[in-house]
């Protein structure tokens, strides 16, 4: 058993003083009145002694102790007292320092967590308002041009409502966005969660692009042909939010008279996983990483040229994410990409 640490202490200190007390009297008693205390009686009394000082001794230390931890305990409020018991006051105060490292390394934690989100939230503030700036700034300068007479000529002046009525559909597309991660970010996002044939939804979607795909001379079609439906379970609005969003991004990153190719198959955990490739500009390694996160741009201008708020594939993943699926990304700078994710077969 470990000998309490308070124990040695006054051992040791008592046996100082037991021997400096009993040698003091000794030594007094032999020169001050030539008595010899014999051996048995100098014995008992170094024993007594010994004893008597031993624990005095420990007591008054203990309660020395106890006192100050107890103060301790009592003004950091996130100690717990009740962890503290008179009878063991020694192992507490081990207890008590791993207490206190543990306490440093927590505040420690949290204000690093504190100044993260703090400089998060700044960026993110920045971003929006410049997001929100540009096609602010458009629709006005339209506006403003409008107003000091350039309405009279009728061909300006449906050229340049054309115009801004372009910058406000960018600003409400912006504003959906982040009406969108913000759902998805405060888990306010109520998915309806139902069987759908995934086959039939991204025809609809080839359907929808035929026009955009047309005018850039692409090729957008299935790797093969599938004979029979597919049926996932997923939220279909929802899924159909992150199909749109990967190809809409396969069209403005791929390169004119590209070919971007969905394709569905199997996982090993019997999930389906459904494959959005394409053979554009791709994506240098150093920024694949980030490529999810919000606002993120490979090339800033060129995306927000595009029609890009940066939010469309932390949209697709916080999706996905929410229908604890996973997504994944391989591309090759100059060759091309591919995002795959998973959906729970129906
Ligand atoms: P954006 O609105 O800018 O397109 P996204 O979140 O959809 O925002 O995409 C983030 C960035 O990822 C894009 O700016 C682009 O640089 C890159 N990116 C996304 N998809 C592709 C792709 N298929 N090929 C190459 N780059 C891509």
């Amino acid at each position: 058993m470990k000998i309490k640490k308070t124990y040695a202490f006054a051992f040791i200190t008592s046996v100082l003083f037991t021997l400096l007390t009993v040698g003091g009297f000794s030594f007094l008693l032999y020169f001050k009145y030539t008595i010899v205390i014999d051996l048995e009686v100098t014995l008992y009394s170094t024993v007594i002694v010994f004893f008597m000082f031993f624990i005095v001794l420990q007591k008054r230390v203990e309660q020395f102790i106890y006192k100050r931890v107890l103060k301790i305990y009592e003004e950091v409020s996130l100690l717990d007292i009740n962890n503290l018991s008179r009878t063991n006051v020694t192992p507490d105060i081990e207890s008590l320092s791993k207490e206190m490292q543990k306490f440093a390394e927590d505040k420690q934690l949290e204000i690093e967590s504190l100044n993260e989100r703090e400089t998060y939230r700044r960026e993110f503030l920045g971003n929006i308002s410049h997001e929100l700036k540009t096609p602010l700034f458009t629709v006005q300068g339209y506006i403003l041009t409008l107003i000091e007479g350039a309405a009279e000529d009728k061909d300006i002046r449906d050229r340049y409502l054309e115009r801004a009525n372009i910058g406000v559909e960018r600003l409400t597309s912006i504003v959906k966005d982040l009406d969108m991660i913000s759902k998805l970010e405060t888990n306010d996002l109520n998915l309806n969660i139902q069987p759908f044939n995934c086959l039939e939804m991204i025809q609809n979607i080839f359907d929808l692009f035929d026009m955009k795909i047309k005018k850039k001379n692409m090729t957008l079609r299935f790797d093969k042909l599938y004979e029979f439906p597919i049926f996932v379970m997923g939220d279909a609005a929802k899924i159909k939010q992150v199909l749109i969003n990967l190809i809409v991004n396969s069209i403005k990153y791929g390169k004119i008279g590209g070919i971007i190719m969905v394709s569905i198959g199997s996982t090993r955990g019997n999930k389906i996983a459904i494959k959005v490739k394409d053979n554009g500009e791709g994506i240098k390694k150093e920024n694949i990483g980030r490529i999810f996160e919000r606002f993120y741009r490979v090339d800033k201008s060129r995306s927000r040229d595009q029609g890009g708020s940066g939010l469309g594939l932390s949209i697709v993943k916080h999706i996905i994410e929410a229908h604890k699926q996973t997504i994944t990304l391989e591309s090759e700078y100059g060759k091309g990409s591919e995002f795959t994710f998973t959906l729970k077969r129906a």
